[in-house]
Order: structure tokens, then sequence, then C-alpha cells
């Protein structure tokens, strides 16, 4: 039985899908009928686990994970919390007088985990699907994965990770069969927020679009409100000295955070915003001279939600910029859907409510998660071994057709090398045996196997050895559900863009939300003829790598092409080749493999980062007057204070959290020293205008095309700055184009006179080529769409289908190729090309259109008139 683990910053879930019988003697579990599904219990009874970890001061092995390991801040130590916001960087976790990588601790927790798994189940578990953040990094990910592999899990498959949000909306559409449905899901969790809008369209649900800031929490409203005690201690003389390096100052500070936290709780539970609730600190903190210090005052829950107000903005910005980048339309959003236990408190709901009046939906905040992933470890193929074969099968639970595929590859054990001479691999259906010789690299299939339509059909796969003779036997079962019986895919997407760093600037490799994994062949040419190159590979703002190649013969020099294809995996990795062909042809001069995985993030000390903010910050001070370019010595004098502010003041908090003030140091690095700006227009014109839009617009705000037009800029602005962190020429063109044209929209509401009277404005040019492209590929989707319409009629009517399918599948697979090639034939247009030009070449490409369209329709009529 696979499981489904949440891996939280604050509390982990472990779940299995169905009703599950639990051992003799386990504490109960707590099934969820709405997406079926079991919470499994820890011996203790509880369905959440604090991600806490302890290890005893002499005894390393001496080690305690949840709510046990919580309990010792109570009793004056600190055990490891909140450690997932490090995971994939560099930073070591103290304890006592020993060091912790996140990775270690999230091993400990995920053996806990698979240990409280094994005994309600009263049986071994092998495999989980455990959850990440959207915003994790392939390298943030494959560090979990790789420390599932540490506690004893096996974890081969990539379906096995699985984005947070994407769990929780396949949790969520279990109950919900709304198709096509569109749901933005708000996840505040202890340490982090994600957003992302899910689209489902016909049972494939596809993240559109995600944000989010993976530093905001229920902990940082936790830490606000230790600043508030710790400010008012320090108003009244009292001040708390604070030495992170000191264990006994870190057990306070842990106990204050667990006192904060409960004062949350509380004010959660209070009925009116205006009654208010005791803030205790008693026998925890002391003054510098060594002497206790007691705390005693109240807040109301209106004080408190003032307290985090800017972190609640930011929820909410983070919310408009998801849907801004997935495209949406604030009416077409069905919900809102709410997810981590920050979710439950008043002043999140109230925020989120106030912006999506009539959307919020509440669903098991801090379950769904897990359950989402115990959904899909039900469908991760089946593993069967003996004899020294392991036998990945891949067999869907149900099929919506009443035939299925059944496939899979054959290994030794432990995905060791197999001999495969000889070998069959046979499979029973009901009727009789059918046989497959697995490839070269050990995979089969068997397409097309009739399945049972009154109930489950059982199968057994026999795979046979050299002789013939059995070797492994395996059954499984298929179930016929018209209806789709809930099945669900889901893509797994990159988070952040990848790209090559070439002498002209950056070219992309992969976007942002790309589906992994992806196979990329990007082409550049030689600037210069040395015998060696490298090309430093980014990963947003972060090199992360090079690719490189030696020995270059001199018949390969300047102006040769390199060609780099590889594959991104949706492990942490990227793979392929890069070749030098020789100059002016297409011979390989030198090819080399690429193999780059990616390295984790450094993170600073705090003392680093002061070090680093001084010298940014005297440089800032020095530029407001010496800069070269007056608006970067205006920029410096106002953002630039208003960040450097900023910096400063985390850094002066003693609540100091060395991941937020990197982040912010940073912004304020690129403010001081700009990176080279490669776009053109230039970033800084873009970014004018559209300041100067909002300016005006908020001068006519009683108008009402105000608010839409504000809208369109919103749009424009993200789009502007996705495109230029994407660094995509080709949409930043476009997007300014939109948004000189909204500039003379605006400009005409602020003053209607303008040019007045005079005569009647130039008439507006046709669209660029890009946008010409765009609009038909646009159309080209349609197109697939409406085939796909037919093709659902078409297997409605069964009976016919299966008599027919030979010709059905003939005929779309043609239908397909004619619009892959229209497709392909629009891309090739070139963007360059004048607005008539582009149109006439793009008219070319849709020749066979009406063609196409009557083919389609042909397939339609064939349901109606047989
Ligand atoms: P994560 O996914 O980060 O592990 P969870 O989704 O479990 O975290 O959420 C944990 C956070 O939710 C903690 O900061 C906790 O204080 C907060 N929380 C839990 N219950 C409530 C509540 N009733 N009101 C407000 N916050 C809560
Ligand atoms: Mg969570």
């Amino acid at each position: 039985m696979d499981i489904g683990i949440d891996l939280g910053t604050t509390f982990s879930v472990i779940a299995v899908k169905g009703k599950a019988e639990l051992a003799a003697g386990s504490p109960e579990g707590m099934y969820l009928p709405e997406c079926d599904v079991t919470i499994l219990p820890t011996p203790l009874g509880e369905h959440t686990v604090p991600s806490v970890f302890w290890a005893d001061a002499t005894d390393p092995d001496r080690v305690l994970v949840g709510p046990e390991a919580k309990q010792k801040a109570e009793e004056g130590e600190a055990p490891i919390m909140f450690s997932k916001r490090s995971i994939g960087t560099d930073k070591l976790l103290p304890m006592h007088d020993r060091t912790y990588t996140a990775r270690k601790v999230a091993e400990h927790v995920l053996r806990y985990l698979k240990d409280c798994a094994e005994r309600a189940l009263g049986r071994p578990v092998r495999r989980a699907v455990i959850t990440h953040p959207a915003y994790f990094d392939r390298n943030q990910v494959e560090e979990t994965r790789l420390a599932a592999i540490d506690a004893g899990f096996d974890m081969d498959l990539p379906e096995q990770m699985m984005m947070e949000p994407a769990a929780a909306s396949l949790a969520y559409v279990q109950e919900d069969p709304k198709d096509p449905l569109l749901v933005l899901t708000y996840d505040l969790g202890g340490g982090t927020f994600d957003v992302t809008v899910v689209a489902r369209d016909q049972g494939v649900l596809r993240l559109k679009a995600f944000e989010g800031d993976h530093l905001l929490g229920g902990y940082n409203f936790d830490r606000r409100l230790v600043e508030w005690v710790l400010d008012k201690l320090a108003a009244q003389g009292r001040a708390i000295p604070h030495d992170e390096d000191d264990a006994d100052d870190r057990a306070r500070r842990a106990r204050l955070l667990q006192i904060a936290e409960q004062v949350k709780l509380k004010l959660h539970e209070q009925r009116s915003p205006k009654v208010p609730v005791p803030v205790k600190v008693l026998d925890v903190l002391v003054d510098a001279a060594g002497k206790k210090v007691n705390f005693q005052d109240r807040i109301t829950r209106e004080e408190y939600a003032a307290l985090i107000k800017d972190y609640l903005d930011e929820t909410i910005a983070c919310c408009r910029r998801a849907e801004a980048k997935a495209d949406v339309d604030r009416a077409a959003l069905d919900f809102v859907l709410l997810v981590g236990g920050s979710t439950y408190g008043q002043w999140v709901q109230e925020a989120v409510e106030q912006e999506y009046p009539g959307k919020v939906r509440v669903f098991n905040p801090d379950l769904c998660v897990a359950a989402g992933a115990a959904i899909r470890a039900a469908t991760l193929p089946t593993i069967a071994a003996a004899a020294g074969i392991e036998v990945v099968i891949d067999a869907p639970p149900t099929s919506t057709l009443p035939r299925a595929t059944i496939s899979g590859r054959l290994q030794g054990e432990k995905n060791a090398a197999l001999d495969l001479t000889g070998r069959v691999v046979l499979l029973h259906t009901p009727e009789r045996i059918m046989e497959a010789k697995p490839t070269d690299t050990g995979t089969f299939a068997f397409e097309d196997v009739p399945l049972r339509e009154d109930e489950p059909t059982t199968f057994t796969l026999e795979v046979t050895d050299a002789k013939g003779l059995n070797a492994l036997r395996k059954t499984i079962t298929v179930a016929y559900a018209p209806d789709g019986g809930g099945a669900e895919t889901i893509s797994t997407n990159l988070p952040k863009s990848l790209f090559l760093k070439i002498a002209e600037g950056f070219k992309l490799l992969a976007e942002e939300g790309a589906e992994l994994p992806k196979k990329v062949e990007v082409t550049l040419r030689r600037i210069g003829g040395e015998s060696s190159l490298e090309v430093p590979v980014y990963q947003a703002e972060e090199e992360i790598g090079v690719v490189r190649v030696d020995n270059i013969p001199p018949d390969a020099g300047e102006g040769s092409k390199v060609v780099v294809a590889v594959e991104i995996t949706d492990k942490n990795s990227m793979r392929g080749t890069v070749k030098v062909l020789s100059r002016g042809g297409t011979a390989v001069a030198k090819e080399q493999p690429v193999n780059i995985v990616f390295p984790p993030l450094k993170v600073p000390s705090l003392a680093e980062l002061q070090a680093k903010y001084v010298e940014l910050e005297a440089k800032r001070q020095e530029d407001i007057y010496n800069a070269p370019d007056p608006e970067q010595r205006l920029r410096l004098e106002g953002i630039g204070a208003k960040k450097s502010k900023q910096a400063a003041e985390m850094l002066n908090k003693q609540t100091a959290d060395p991941q937020e003030v990197n982040r912010s140091v940073k912004e304020l690095e690129r403010l001081v020293n700009p990176p080279a700006d490669d776009m053109s227009p230039p970033q800084g014109t873009f970014r004018r205008k559209v300041d100067g839009c909002r300016t005006m617009l908020q001068s006519v705000s009683g108008d009402p095309q105000a608010a839409p037009l504000g809208k369109m800029l919103d749009r424009i602005e993200a789009d502007g700055n996705q495109a230029a962190t994407t660094k995509n020429q080709r949409k930043w063109g476009m997007v300014n184009e939109s948004l000189g044209q909204l500039e003379d929209r605006i400009d005409k509401l602020v003053d209607p006179n303008k040019g007045g009277g005079g005569p009647s404005p130039p008439p507006t040019p046709p669209p660029p080529t890009p946008l010409i492209k765009d609009h038909f590929l646009h159309q080209v989707s349609g197109l697939r769409r409406a085939l796909a319409q037919e093709w659902e009629k078409l297997e409605k009517d069964r009976a016919k289908f299966d008599k027919h399918q030979g010709i059905f599948r003939g005929r779309r697979e043609k239908i397909e190729a004619g619009l892959d090639q229209i497709e392909a034939a629009i891309n090739k247009v070139d963007d360059n090309l004048e607005s008539n030009q582009g149109s006439a070449q793009v008219q070319l490409a849709l020749r066979p259109r009406p063609q196409i369209e009557k083919q389609i329709k042909e397939l339609g009529e064939f349901v109606a008139t047989g």
C-alpha cells in the first residue's frame, strides 16, 4: 500500500486512499468521505504531526519527532523547527553543539511518518507520494526526494513528487464534478504562501500559473507578535538581549514563539473582534543582567489583524499577480480554495472574502494536501519483484474506454541491469493469453486490452526467465468507468525559467511553468575561435552550472553553430549533449555531454548580510550624488531609501531570518547595482510609462472607465514583468505596444480635448506579426478542441464506436497531422516581418484549414447519421 505525505513546514500529514482497515490496537484514523481518503494516526492518535525534530545532547541517536520534540521547547531546549524553509540551501541548523542540514531533518521526520503509517496499517510501506510547494526549484524537490530515500522509501518514479496545490485541487475535485473548472488555491501554511490557478479541462488538471512567497506564513505572524512583546518591553526600559549562537537564548525564543502561536489560536476562537485575549509571558525571558522579566498585556483580534496587515495585503497582491499571469478573467473563477492551517484565521478569511466576495471555499485546510497525495499514490504503477527481477507495471486503475493499455518495464532488482535474453511477458486476460517481448530497454506494452463492462477485470501478468519458465507473477485489476471514476492527470512544471547566458544577453531554454520533462534544442553561433567554450546556465537570477566543450578543432571556430540539445528532467537535472558543428556545415566537429545537477542555494549568515548591507548602503548614498544617470539618482533616493530602510529594519530585529534578510538585501543590490538591461525598449521606460499611466488614472478615479483601464494596466504590468524576467523579447515587444495604446486611451480620458477639434485620429495600424500569429494559433487550438468534442461524442455511442474504431482513429490521426502542419507553418513565419507580409504568410499557412474543418464536421456527422 502506497501512502501520501504532506511534508509541511510546521505540520505533516499522512494518508491513504479509501477507507483503511487499521491494525488492531491502532488509534483511529480520520476518514474523509468527500475525497475517499483516510488520514492515518500517529501512535498518540493525532492526525497532524508537528514537523519538529530534536536529538539528545549527549546521544545523537536518541531522536524525537513530532509532539514530543515540540514539547522540548517548553522544557527549555530548542528543537529544530521550520527546517523546510532551508531545504536546498547550505544553511546549517544548530542544536546543542551540533548542526543539521534541512535534508537530514526531513529524513528524520519522514522516517517517523513512515513508522507511524506502518504501525497504523500493520504492514510495511515502501512507496510514498510526497508533496512540495509549487515554487520549489528542482534542487529543493530533489533534496526532499533524497531525504525520503534515506528515510527508507522507494522513490524511483517522478510522479512520486507532487506540487502541493496540485494535490489540494486533486482532493477538492473529487467532490466537485464541474468540468471545465477554474480554481485559485490560496495556500497559507506555517512558513510558506502559495497561490496557484488550476484549471480542469476534460478531466485533466493543469496548473496555469503560480505565485507566492516562500518566506510568508503563520511563522511570520507569530514573529510579529513576538516583536510586539519585545517592543513593548523595550519601551518600558526592559530590553531583552538575544544571541542566536546561545542555546539558552534559542530555547527562550522558541518558547516565546510558541506562546505567540497560542495567543493566535485563542484569538481565532474569540468570536468578537473587540474582546481582548491575554498575552502572558511568565518565567521565560531574562534581561541583560540575567534577571527574570515577566510580561502581561492584552490584544484584540482587530489589533492583531492590523499588526499583520502588510502580510495579508501581500498575499492578495500575489493572488492578483497569479490571475494576471494565468490570464484569467476574475468572473470565470469558480472558487478560491483556502488551504493551509493559517487560513483558519478569520483575519485571513476576511481579507480573501473582501477580495473575492462569495467565492471563498474552506476545504479541509490542513488535510487536503495529504489527501491529494494519497489519491495520486493509489495510481502509482505497481511494482512487483521476485527472483531478482523487478517489473514496474503501468496499468490505469480505471479507464473511460472499455479497453486499456497495460505497459511496463523490466529491470533488475533495485534498478540493477537485467539480462533480457529469452524473456517474455505474458498477460492472462479472462479470454486469452497475450504475449509481449521486452524492448532493449526492458519496456513492454499490451495495447487495447478489452475490459469487462459489468465488473472490474483482473489480469495476471507473468514474466518468464530465459528458459520460458515462470519467474514472476502479479495480478492487477482495471475497472471500466465510463464517467471517469475521478481519475485525473496532473502535470509537473518548471518553477523558474532556465537560460543560457550568451554574449548578446540571455537565451531562454525553458520558461517558468513549462511541463516537465521537456526536451529543448537551442542553436547558438560562436563569436570566438578558441579551442574551448563555456556557456553559463541560469535559473532565474542564479547561475547554476555551465555547458562546456573542450578541444574544439580549428575548423569549428568563429561563426560555427553550437547546438545544445538537452532534456530538463522532472528530477533535478539537465542532461543531453552539446555539439559544435564545423564552420558552414552540418558535420559534428566535437560533441560533449551536458550533465548539470542544480546545486544548493547559498544563504549568507546574518553577519555577512550586515556587512553586505553596509557596503550597499554606502554605495547608494554616494550614487545619489554621483550616478551619471539622473533617473538612477532619483530611484536611489526614492524607492532605494525605502528598500534600504526595509533591509535595515529586518537586520535590526531580534527575530531576523537570514533568508528573508537575504532577499531584502538582494532587492537593494538590484537597485544599487542594476543588472545590464538587455530588453528593448528598456525596462526603465516601461516602468516609467506604467507609473505615469497609474498617476493619470488616479486623477480621474471617479470616471467609470478608470477601473477597467486600471485592470488592463495591471495585466500589462504583470505581463511585462514576466516578459522581462523570462527575457522574452517577443512578448516584451507586444506588451510595450499594448502599453502604448493604453497610454493613448488614458490620455484621452484625462484630456478629451487633446488635439481637440483637429483632424480625426490616425487609423489604428495593423497588428504586428507576432500578434497575428498568436491570433491564428489560437484558432488552431479551437479546432483541436472541436475535434476533441466530436471524439467524445463518438466514444459515447459505444457500440458503433467499437465497430468502426479503426476508421475513426485513422481519420482522427489525419486531422491531427493536418493541424500540426498548420501550426508548424505559422510558427515558422518570421516575427520580424512587416504586418502585411506576416499576415500574407500566415494566410498561406492556413490554406488547409477549410478542408480540416470539413473533416472534423464529417467525423461528427458520422455520429448523427451512422
Ligand atoms: P505547513 O503546510 O506550513 O506545514 P499548515 O498548513 O499545517 O502548515 O499550517 C500551520 C500554520 O497554521 C501554523 O502557523 C499555525 O499556527 C497555523 N494555524 C493552525 N490553526 C490555526 C488557527 N485556528 N488559526 C490561525 N492559525 C492557525
Ligand atoms: Mg502545507
